[in-house]
């Protein structure tokens, strides 16, 4: 079978075994003779695949009770405007801003009409490198990016504040283990670690569910969703058993989020070596102290060369390596489901690919 290393950006890989298993599933779920996307989400059946989703999101980060596991719609682009919705209470909401995302999700605030202030920012550098970020203590909440999907910079750890830390963790969920002693709402797209596009996980502390701006729309709000226990409407039901299937590889193929660190690392320490001992024929977007296990964002000093590299990658089974168009250059995602062979089987490409054209 012909199966292509695909390092996009998102939605990526999904490794195979669950590709599988989704496949021999899918005409006859659990000898009931149905597929589980052609059965409502009001049975037990489905019940089941969901809280076991939830229960593993749980488990994997290690949220409390003191959170409720969310899985809603609309993307992660959705959440930038349900964030200031519901969590902004008439004070100052405060932002890093370390990229495309953090962007977007400020200008949200800026429509929502909220006080709001950007506290830190790498703009001025084009974005290769994550700020030094202080949040006020008494902010109603402070939000954060913590890997940048498109520049490839990562916080190597989520920074501590004393009011809630909203985390936009689409790029690199599941994917590492995270320090929640300040985080007041974690939430990712699960379409670059987790699955299929369509599905939103949002982890929310049950203390922050009551602050929502009283001209939120019911559906928006995130207390009626966990109220109705994320089926206040009918919620993406395959996508839920798709990132089922994944939780359920990453905790018993992995081994659980500090095991799958431990394999971004080793990936991503070795595409970097092979970067960084090219000898100047590829450069790194990201300086090293904030460099992404997830993207790697990196230039041919001869531009010219890129789309040639692009295409030759392509022709040898390596998809989806062409930079964000606002970054330009090469990317390649590496994301969990790629694995340490198919890192090596890039590296290998790129030297030769340097040695031709060096
Ligand atoms: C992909 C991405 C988004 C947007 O996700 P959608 O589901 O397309 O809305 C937001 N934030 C980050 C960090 C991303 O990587």
């Amino acid at each position: 079978m012909d199966r292509v290393i695909n390092f996009s950006a998102g939605p990526s890989t999904i490794p195979l075994g669950v590709l599988k298993q989704a496949q021999e599933e899918l005409l006859n779920y659990a000898g009931r003779g149905f597929s589980i996307m052609e059965i409502s989400h009001r049975t037990k059946i489905f019940e089941e695949v969901l809280h076991s989703a939830m229960d593993r999101v749980r488990d994997l980060y290690g949220f409390s009770d003191d959170f409720t596991i969310l899985f809603l719609q609309g993307g992660a682009s959705l959440q930038f405007a349900q964030v200031p919705m519901n969590l902004y209470a008439g004070g100052v909401a405060e932002y890093a801003n370390t990229g495309n995302w953090t962007s977007k999700a400020i200008k949200e605030a800026g429509v929502l009409g909220i006080n709001y202030r950007v506290i830190a920012s790498s703009e001025d550098s084009k974005f290769d490198r994550i700020p030094e970020v202080k949040f006020s203590d008494d902010a109603d909440y402070g939000y954060i990016c913590s890997n940048n999907t498109i520049y490839g910079t990562q916080y190597p750890q989520l920074p501590q504040c004393g009011c809630p830390l909203v985390v936009d963790s689409s790029s690199d969920l599941f994917s590492r283990p995270v320090d929640l002693s300040s985080v007041g709402m974690f939430y990712g797209g699960i379409q670059k670690n987790g699955g299929p596009a369509g599905v939103t996980m949002v982890a929310i502390r049950k203390d922050l569910l009551d602050r929502a701006n009283p001209k939120t729309p019911m559906i928006l709000r995130y207390k009626t969703q966990a109220d109705a226990d994320s089926m206040s409407n009918t919620p993406n039901t395959f996508g839920i058993y798709m990132l089922n299937l994944m939780l359920g590889w990453i905790k018993d193929e992995i081994g659980g989020l500090a095991a799958m660190h431990e394999r971004n690392k080793r990936k991503a320490a070795l595409l970097y070596g092979a970067i960084d001992a090219s000898g100047g024929f590829y450069r790194g977007h990201a300086q090293k102290e904030s460099r992404s296990l997830m993207n790697v964002s990196f230039n041919i000093a001869d531009a010219a060369l890129e789309p040639v590299f692009v295409a030759q990658a392509e022709a040898e089974g390596m998809i989806g390596l062409k930079g964000h168009r606002v970054l330009g250059g090469i990317r390649a995602s590496i994301y969990n489901a790629i694995n340490y062979e198919d890192v090596e089987k890039l590296i290998a490409f790129m030297s030769e690919f340097a040695r031709k054209n060096g």
